[in-house]
């Protein structure tokens, strides 16, 4: 079976986790073009696809990079503009946000943007009418609903594995949710497929988890971000807390990374979409 890799691919000062921690600007050195090249070149190495999330800002920034990522075969899909949470943002700020995205991705890569994450998991049940405006704007698929809840993002007792979005949003009749992976222990779903929780897991354990959403019958959607393999990358000033989350475990995942990617066939997200219809 065929797992997901998706790379959210934004800059090392995209983060959610105070207001006005980082103001978007292009004159602040940035390090995800190097950090994208790693993903590239494991991906060709592996002879595998994924999706890349990439947001519009990087978009602007760095259209090379973006037309890179679609003439190598991948799937180069939205992570909106500015990297600001669903959840704070009016429904009209949002359509444009993701307008904007949709559209300078698909001027740079002359192909349709099919699918959309929000930034830090921002679609929760504060945000649910996000749903039907990702099918109003032409998105087929999105990935934004985490099935575990903490401080900043997640519904509990969502699903853990693709369903229809009109489950949360009855206007969104065809719009198709696919999660992150969790495992489920009783009482709750473990993360462990991306981000802190694919950092902090020593590897075998993420070895067990996925073997075990495989055993269910379902691919293991994966996913990174150019920044958590770069422990050479500029900091942030954090809380304890957040630079916890943020920075944890960045030394070995470039390794986890390859390790992962030579255990498990990985496609796009539109490629397992594709399949499914
Ligand atoms: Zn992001």
């Amino acid at each position: 079976m065929k797992n997901i890799f998706t790379i959210d691919t934004e800059d090392w000062f995209h983060a959610n986790y105070e207001d006005g921690l980082f103001q978007n600007d292009a004159a602040v050195k940035s390090t995800v073009e190097e950090n994208t090249e790693v993903y590239l070149e494991a991906l060709e190495r592996n002879n595998a696809t994924a999706t890349f999330f990439v947001l519009g800002f990087v978009a602007e920034q760095h259209p090379n990079l973006v037309r890179k990522i679609a003439q190598a075969g991948h799937e180069v899909a939205s992570h909106g503009y500015g990297h600001q949470l669903v959840y704070k943002q009016s429904p009209e700020a949002f359509r444009e946000d993701i307008q904007r995205s949709k559209k300078l991705l698909e001027d740079i890569t002359g192909k349709a943007v099919l699918g959309y994450r929000a930034p830090s998991w921002s679609i929760t049940e504060e945000s649910l009418w996000a749903l039907a405006i990702l099918q109003e704007e032409g998105f087929v698929y999105d990935s934004s609903i985490f099935p575990f809840k903490n401080f900043l993002y997640g519904i509990s007792g969502a699903p853990r594995f693709p369903f229809p979005a009109v489950q949360y949003h009855p206007e969104a009749t065809n719009l198709l949710e696919i999660p992150p992976s969790t495992v489920r222990v009783p009482g709750m779903n473990i993360p462990f497929s991306g981000g802190f929780y694919f950092r902090a897991l020593p590897y075998p354990f993420i070895h067990m988890f996925a073997k075990q959403v495989n055993r269910e019958g379902h691919p293991v959607v994966f996913y990174l971000h150019p920044r958590e393999i770069d422990p050479q990358q500029p900091r942030l000033k954090l809380s304890k807390r957040d630079a916890l989350i943020h920075y944890y475990g960045i030394g070995a995942c470039r390794r986890k990374m390859e390790h992962m990617l030579r255990d498990f066939a990985c496609q796009s997200m539109a490629e397992y979409v594709n399949q499914k219809r």
